[in-house]
């Protein structure tokens, strides 16, 4: 089961979210949390003021991080004198090891990768050794794990690549050693990780869902819960259209395709292991714990048709333009093994006699190196300002008039790059990022009325 931040925002929000888990003592739950609204956003803060040595900027940070979860350890348990105690001098000492680092980068001015995943990661220490303590002050007898002897990565330290083998193994080790016969549940952090020497690493932004479906994975679980804040996966993010539906059951693949292509709602690779062992997935509302939600299944249990609009503005579109590519054989080949050695994935793809257009995601690593490789034997301009809208469903091929539906709307609008997954998953078009939200609400009214 795993909580993510508005989840545990506050003492009302934990509250319910241990009265969740408290429901489903008898399935062993192995809860994952992650940091608490808006705390891993101040960690990043704190990570820039220390690289720019900016001592008391930092300072003024840590000072509000601690206060913050003082103040929530005291509210949460009020009358269990020395589970508080417990609670605050985990707190205190959690902060008081990061201000020394915090110094210690202030003092040097220079933030590493691996630096800021020390920093960062300090969300989730946080909320789940508050979260453990609250627990046992209700009777919850619950034991804390350090999602850093499980969750293995390679060293990006950043968004680190979990090693899988050794996942599984470490999983099965310390949750057979934390769950033992007087244990009711075992707590962990998402989103943070270590290499197998132990350095700590985190698994990129949103990562918490990818630690639950890792653990879930690993332990064979029933299922894997994704608690937040909306009632499911919905046909397009609420936050930007309005009456959006809630979907009650999609396919691993239109998940995975969602996520893959701009729905916050879940972390691009929580699908894939889930897959690997056919757990169901349910996305849930923890502010409404009787909802349905959404399942997330294999796809035969799932009818055809558009599941779903979404969208993502932080993409960089890449021209390549080239006269030499005109009846070469093996250009294409030249040009992706560059994308392929850099390791930066590419997203949508169109070509046309003299061109290759492709779209990639803007926070990817090495784009520089790509760019001046290419530009070698090509003209290369990279456009920062589109942005990219994917319609995602099951088997569109099979959806009558799909095409008409989704580019008719658009008669006003300049598109830019069009294309259509071979899977018949997902089709996706470019656009100006000035136009996206307009473009997906108008998308939506269309498609789902
Ligand atoms: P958590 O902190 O629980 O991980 P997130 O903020 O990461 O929560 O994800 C939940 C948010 O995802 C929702 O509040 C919603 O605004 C956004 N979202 C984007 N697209 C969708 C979608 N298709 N369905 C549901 N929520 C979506
Ligand atoms: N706390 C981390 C973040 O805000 C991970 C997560 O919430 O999933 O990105
Ligand atoms: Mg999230």
């Amino acid at each position: 089961m795993k909580f993510g931040g508005t989840s545990v925002a506050d003492c009302a929000a934990i509250t319910r979210t241990i009265g969740i888990v408290n429901g489903k003592l008898q399935e062993r739950p192995i809860v994952v949390v992650s940091a608490l609204s808006k705390v891993t956003d101040l960690l990043y803060r704190i990570s820039d003021q220390a690289r720019l040595r900016d001592k008391e900027g930092a300072g003024e940070l840590l000072g509000r991080l601690r206060t913050r979860h003082a103040e929530l350890a005291e509210e949460l348990i009020p009358d269990n004198p020395e589970i508080l105690a417990d609670a605050l001098s985990r707190v205190n000492a959690i902060c008081d090891r990061l201000e020394h680092f915090v110094d210690a980068v202030c003092a040097l001015g220079e933030l590493s990768d691996r630096s800021k995943a020390i920093i960062i990661g300090n969300g989730e220490y946080l909320s789940s050794n508050i979260i453990c303590c609250a627990m046992n002050a209700r009777g919850i007898r619950t034991r804390l794990m350090d999602s850093r002897k499980m969750i293995i990565t390679d060293n990006n330290f950043l968004k680190g690549e979990p090693q899988t083998d050794e996942i599984i193994k470490r999983v099965r080790e310390e949750v057979s050693a934390a769950y033992t016969g007087d244990m009711d549940a075992v707590i962990t952090q998402g989103f943070v990780s270590a290499t197998v020497e132990g350095e700590p690493t985190v698994l990129g932004r949103g990562g918490s869902d990818y630690t639950a479906s890792l653990i879930g994975m690993s332990v064979d679980a029933k299922t894997i819960e994704i608690w937040t804040d909306v009632d499911g996966v919905k046909t397009a993010d609420p936050r930007k259209v309005e009456n959006t539906i809630s979907l009650d059951r999609i396919s691993f693949e239109e998940a995975a395709e969602m996520a893959h292509f701009g729905a916050k709602v879940l972390h691009p690779m929580t699908i894939e292991p889930a897959v690997k062992k056919n757990i169901p997935i349910y996305v849930l509302n923890s502010m409404n714990p009787s909802g349905k939600g959404t399942a997330i299944l294999q796809s035969s249990f799932i009818d055809d048709g558009v599941k779903s609009v979404s969208s993502k503005s932080n993409i960089l579109v890449i021209n390549i333009f080239s006269t030499k590519m005109i009846n070469v054989a093996g250009f294409l080949m030249h040009v992706f093994e560059i994308f392929s050695r850099n390791n930066v994935s590419v997203d949508l793809i169109s070509t046309s006699e003299a061109t290759i257009s492709v779209t990639v995601d803007a926070g990817s690593q090495n784009i520089d190196k790509v760019v001046e490789e290419l530009s070698s034997f090509a003209e290369v301009y990279v456009d920062s300002n589109k942005a990219q809208v994917s319609v995602i469903g099951k088997n569109l091929d099979n959806v009558n008039g799909i095409l008409e539906k989704t580019f008719a709307p658009l008669k006003d609008h300049k598109i830019y790059m069009i294309s259509q997954g071979a899977s018949y998953v997902n089709i996706s078009f470019v656009v100006d990022r000035a136009v996206m939200d307009d473009v997906v609400a108008l998308l939506h009214r269309n498609i789902f009325g």
